[in-house]
């Protein structure tokens, strides 16, 4: 496999950074996950635009045009010779010493993967999931805003083994007031009385490329959807339930804590939006 790192094509072995990097000293850097459908890259400019805003929030200068960020995402595709796949573009601060000082990192290194990418077993996506909430609280935006996406990744992880502890593999996250926020990979939407509902990134939800999809599958298929607080009272009297994530693309849940959600089984505004979203993947993006 063919790593692309810091302008250069270089096999995997020899994908390398510094162990003076502080992306890995203190997950000081940011990242994107992008899809390939037939050859083309889904919504790469949106990917592009929200590496600019995540850079710019942790005061990160990409010395890289997104022209040339761009071509080096295409090339990892094409080198790899892959047509369908999970792309993963990663920012590090760079090499600096033992302090947290990012004025000490000099220059930033990119990477990008390109590989296969199963997130849930097939059978999920036929049956739907079935989630727990955790007691792991989503951060506080005032700590670190949800919009950067960070190499910090540990609120999630934290979340993701107390889902696995028990016994599930995806977990609602609350923010500190107690709304539901996301999940720790995922965004959530619910479906009551024909109205698809979703909480907004002031509540701790990352702005998902997939989830803004779904704003604009919602209006094509003539379905309402708006952002609005959600407490577990309302994902447990949801009609459906469903979850969005460039990994995850759109799966269904039936079950949260134990309870049925609906009928406890994929329902038709799931189905309508899936079938909207795998025509528009195939037809929308950025040739390889
Ligand atoms: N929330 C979190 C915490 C995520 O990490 C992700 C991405 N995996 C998402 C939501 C979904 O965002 P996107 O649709 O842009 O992949």
């Amino acid at each position: 496999m063919k790593i692309y790192l810091d302008g250069n094509l270089v096999d995997s072995a020899e994908a390398k950074i510094s162990v003076f990097d502080h992306g890995l000293l203190y997950g000081d850097g940011i990242f994107e996950g992008i899809r390939l459908y037939g050859g083309n890259v889904f919504r790469l400019d949106e990917h592009l635009e929200r590496l600019e805003y995540s850079a710019k929030a942790i005061l990160l200068k990409l010395p890289w045009s997104r022209k040339e960020i761009s071509d080096a995402i295409c090339a990892t595709c094409r080198a790899n010779g892959l047509t369908d796949g999970y792309i993963r573009l990663v920012v590090t601060r760079g090499v600096g010493d033992l302090g947290l000082s990012p004025w000490l990192c000099p220059k930033p290194s990119i990477f990008i993967i390109a590989d296969k990418i199963a997130l849930y077993p097939k059978e999920h996506y036929e049956k739907g999931l079935e989630i727990v909430t955790v007691a792991t609280r989503r951060m506080n935006p005032a700590a670190l805003s949800p919009a950067i996406k960070s190499l910090n990744y540990l609120n999630n992880i934290m979340a993701k083994i107390e889902a696995r502890q028990a016994g599930a593999l995806e977990a609602i996250m609350l923010n500190d007031q107690g709304l539901v926020a996301e999940c720790t990979g995922d965004n959530i939407f619910i479906v009551h009385k024909g109205r698809i509902l979703t909480p907004s990134a002031q509540q701790g939800a990352l702005q998902g490329i997939t989830r803004d999809t779904i704003f604009a599958i919602a209006k094509e298929i003539g379905v309402a959807i708006e952002e609005h607080d959600m407490t577990r009272y309302d994902v447990w009297n949801a009609d459906e339930v469903f979850l969005t994530g460039t990994g995850a693309e759109v799966i269904p849940v039936v079950k949260l804590d134990g309870r049925e959600i609906g009928d406890a089984k994929p329902g038709p505004v799931f189905a309508k939006v899936l079938a909207a979203f795998r025509r528009r993947v195939l037809v929308e993006g950025t040739r390889i």
